[in-house]
Formats: structure tokens, C-alpha cells, sequence
């Protein structure tokens, strides 16, 4: 018998509804086998094991008086980046690790409207800065596709992508600034879409790069992912960026046919460096599109090679600010000193890791007078060029196919990686216009490497066209028939 960790969201559903098994029970094996194997993989650092048996136990009484809900019995994790009512939210920095909110962000608070249970808090890039998850002040996150070598599971929604790629947790919600969904459900094997920006509330989410930073499901299957966004999308007037537009029911578009859709293909994604057995899998899922009736489009998108270098001024100019108020007087934990300046010192040098304080570095050198109009100011015009770009392709295409990262997982402690910076923020090259230009997009598994590990196709909509997305991705996820762990 399959156990009842390696099902669906879906699935696991359908044996609650036909109550074949209870809430309890399937939160039990979530349980069990987080126990057997967290500590290899280093997926959550924090547990709340007695909230989710508790809320198990009230979704068993909805499901026998039948006034069960869309999630109700569904056991999941949470990045440690939403604020989770009582419940330690860390970001994985030490500066708030023992920071126990008094609230609940909106969009955990939306799953628990709909009967999703919590299992706990799951390990990021500190902040949720990096692409490895090997910033976090918990340590790195390993993925579980390694052999014999400790690979990293992606980041910064490492812990997200590994605990559902393990089978610690049945979907996860994560966020992405530059990537971080998708890269990570990409290096794990899972499936993951960052929303347009302003689909989901950004109440409650610790903040990183408030412009881009969007949070969205990582999951088993692209079915998964809609099931889990309709709960977590929607108007919020907590968040000013909000988007108050109707959220359809995503798992409508499960299963329609892409029979006339066009679907664009980036030149400029080409680039060097790009790993050929990904040029491959980019061919086959084009190829496996087309075959659905799909029509094939050429599409430039001319801007690509600036989106990184505009980035990386925006996002560490936006952290620099956002980052400000942990200075152990209005946050953090305090570090004292002989005067206030001190304090702020001593508070800060010790709180921050490495890679907060050189993004807290770069953003406040690019904000500074003299310097505003010549990097962050030019950032913010090239992003409109990057924004202008999606424009022109969407009036020739439905949406957009590319590779997910340039490369596969890489071992933990990579040289080539921590010891040069520029090498990691590279891994963003094909997530982070999608992030500039506000727009929707998936990572979905495309096969495995001839080293055996898993590469991902993206997806990319038009804005609040998530739908689009849903139903291309359907179709190639049952073409390419990947195996979960
Ligand atoms: N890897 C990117 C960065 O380091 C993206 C991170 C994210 O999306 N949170 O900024």
C-alpha cells in the first residue's frame, strides 16, 4: 500500500472525503516520518506537531458532520518567513530567532480558514536572500535527490521544496523576490508558481524586497499548487499592494485542452554556459506542447541580460531599507553596547549573517546621495524596459516556456559558489525579470539529469493569468509522467 505521505494533496482529499482514513491518522504519518527523517535533511526548524494534531482533530469533526472544508485535514509546512500566531518565525536569521508572533499572515491564516493543519516552520536562506538555502542560521538545507555527495536543495524556499520532495509534508507555502519558489522546486523535483505580484497578501510575510517579494504554493503536482492558491490568494487591505481582482477557482482550468494556445520561446534564453541536457529538455517540453495542438512562437525579449544586474541594485536597495528596523531598540534581539551607537553595532554585527550584511551594504551604497540617480534610479528605468519587454512578447503569445535554472543542484559548500557571489546570483538568470515585471510563473519537473537529478521547466503568464499557467502546465506535467521520490 502507498503510504499516506507520498499522496497528493488531491488524493489524500478524495480518501478523507470517502473517509477512508481520518485526519489524524494522515497527520500522524506526517509526523512519524518527520521524526525519521528531518534530521537528515534539515527541512523544518521548528515544529508545532500538538497545533496540528489539535486542528486535525477539529477536521475530523467537520469531515463526520460533513461541513468539511476545501483543505480541511491537509497537513503542511511553513516557510519560517510567515508570521505564524504563536508559533517562533525566525526568518533564519539570528537577530528575531526567538521572535514568537501575536498574529497570523493573512495567507497562513487563509489555510487555516480552510481547515489546513501546520506541522511547523521551515528552514530559508536567512531573510530568504540566496539560492541555496545555505545562508539560513539553522544551516543548509540538503537535498533530497543527493547521492553520495550533500547537494543543496535550492533556495531561498529550501526547506519548502525539500520537506514536500521528501514526503515531510503534503504542500508548502514558500516566497519568491528572485526565484525563490521555483528555483528550489526545480532543484527538488516538485512543482511550484510564484503568483502575480499583489495575488496574495504580503501581510505578515517578513519582508525582504517589498516591490517583488510574493509568496505562492510549492507542491507535488500542478494540481496541488491550484488547490493550494485558491486558499491563499485574495484581497487583502492589510496590504496596500493588494490586487482587490476576483480569484477563479484554479483547478478549473485542470485538464482543459492548450489546442490553439501560443506559447513563446525566448531567444535570449539561450545563453552560454547553459547546461545542453536542459536545451534538451527545453526542446522535448516545446516539442510536447506542440504535439497538444499548441502553436510555437519566436518571441525576443531583448532587455534579458540587464534583468540581473537591475536585480541585484533593487532587491539589496529595498532589504537595506526594510532591514532597518532591526537594530536592537525597535527589533531584534539586542546586542548592548557603551552607547546607543554601540548597540546598534554590536546588534547588528552579530544578528546578520554574511550575505544579509552585504546585501544591507549594496543596497544602502546604491540609495546613497551621489549615488541614487546612477544605480537605483537607472535599476528602476531598466525594469520598466524589462516590464515593456512582456508586453510586446504577450501580444504574440498566451505564454512563455523556459528552463527554470541554467544548471542542476549543486554539492553544498560549492567553492566556485560561496566563494564568489556573482556565480550564485547567476543561478537567477531566468526568475528574476519575471519578479521585475510582476508577472506569474511555474516551475514543474521536465526528467532528471544523466547525474540523475531533477531539472525544471518555467512557465510564464501574463499578469493575473495564472489560469494560462495552470492548464499548459497540466498538460505537460501528464506528458512528461515525472516520478516523485
Ligand atoms: N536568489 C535570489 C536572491 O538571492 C532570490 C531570492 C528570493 O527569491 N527570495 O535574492
Amino acid at each position: 500500500m502507498t503510504e499516506l505521505t507520498n499522496l497528493t494533496i488531491h488524493e489524500t482529499l478524495r480518501k478523507l472525503r470517502a473517509r477512508e482514513v481520518s485526519p489524524i491518522e494522515v497527520t500522524e504519518a506526517y509526523i512519524k516520518k518527520i521524526e525519521e527523517n528531518n534530521s537528515k535533511y534539515n527541512a523544518y526548524v521548528t515544529t508545532s506537531f500538538d497545533k496540528a494534531l489539535d486542528g486535525a482533530k477539529e477536521s475530523e469533526k467537520r469531515y463526520i458532520n460533513g461541513t468539511n472544508k476545501s483543505l480541511d485535514g491537509i497537513a503542511i509546512g511553513v516557510k519560517d518567513l510567515f508570521c505564524t500566531k504563536d508559533i517562533r518565525t525566525t526568518a533564519c536569521s539570528h537577530i528575531i530567532d526567538n521572535f514568537v508572533p501575536k498574529y497570523e499572515s493573512n495567507v497562513t491564516q487563509n489555510l487555516l480558514n480552510d481547515g489546513a493543519l501546520f506541522l511547523g516552520k521551515l528552514n530559508l536562506d536567512e531573510f530568504a536572500m540566496g539560492g541555496s538555502n545555505e545562508t539560513s542560521c539553522f544551516g543548509p538545507v540538503v537535498n533530497p535527490w543527493s547521492k553520495d555527495v550533500k547537494l543543496v536543495a535550492g533556495g531561498s524556499s529550501g526547506g519548502s521544496a525539500a520537506a514536500v520532495s521528501a514526503n515531510l509534508c503534503a504542500g508548502s507555502t514558500g516566497t519568491d523576490t528572485g526565484g525563490s519558489i521555483r528555483q528550489p522546486a526545480a532543484f527538488c523535483g516538485v512543482t511550484g508558481i510564484k503568483p502575480t505580484y499583489g495575488r496574495c497578501s504580503r501581510y505578515g510575510v517578513i519582508a525582504f524586497a517589498s516591490s517583488l517579494d510574493q509568496a505562492g504554493p510549492i507542491c507535488k503536482d500542478v494540481t496541488d499548487c491550484a488547490l493550494m492558491l485558491n486558499s491563499m490568494a485574495g484581497y487583502d487591505n492589510r496590504d496596500a499592494t493588494s490586487s482587490n481582482v476576483s480569484v477563479p477557482d484554479f483547478t478549473s482550468f485542470i485538464g482543459q485542452d492548450i489546442r490553439g494556445l501560443k506559447v513563446g520561446i525566448p531567444d535570449e534564453y539561450r545563453i552560454e554556459g547553459m547546461n545542453e541536457e536542459i536545451a534538451q529538455y527545453w526542446n522535448k517540453a516545446t516539442k510536447m506542447l506542440e504535439e497538444r495542438g499548441a502553436e510555437i512562437v519566436r518571441i525576443s525579449l531583448p532587455h534579458t541580460k540587464y534583468a540581473l544586474p537591475s536585480y541585484y541594485v533593487i532587491a539589496p536597495a529595498e532589504a537595506s531599507s526594510n532591514l532597518a528596523r532591526y537594530d536592537g531598540i525597535r527589533y531584534g534581539n539586542r546586542v548592548d553596547g557603551n552607547n546607543m551607537e554601540e548597540l546598534y553595532i554590536n546588534t547588528r554585527t552579530q544578528g546578520f549573517g554574511k550575505e544579509v550584511k552585504r546585501r544591507i551594504l549594496i543596497g544602502t551604497y546604491v540609495l546613497s546621495a551621489g549615488f541614487y540617480d546612477a544605480y537605483y534610479l537607472k535599476a528602476q528605468k531598466v525594469r520598466r524596459l524589462i516590464k515593456n519587454d512582456f508586453d510586446e512578447a504577450f501580444k504574440k503569445c498566451d505564454v512563455i516556456l523556459t528552463p527554470t535554472t541554467p544548471v542542476e543542484a549543486f554539492a553544498i559548500g560549492d567553492k566556485t559558489m560561496s566563494e564568489n557571489p556573482i556565480n550564485m546570483y547567476l543561478n537567477d538568470v531566468y526568475t528574476v525579470s519575471v519578479n521585475l515585471a510582476g508577472l506569474p510563473a511555474m516551475s514543474l519537473p521536465i526528467g532528471l539529469s544523466k547525474n540523475g537529478l531533477p531539472l525544471g521547466m518555467q512557465l510564464i503568464g501574463k499578469a493575473f493569468d495564472e489560469a494560462t499557467i495552470f492548464k499548459t502546465a497540466y498538460q505537460l506535467e501528464r506528458d512528461v509522467n515525472f516520478k516523485r521520490i
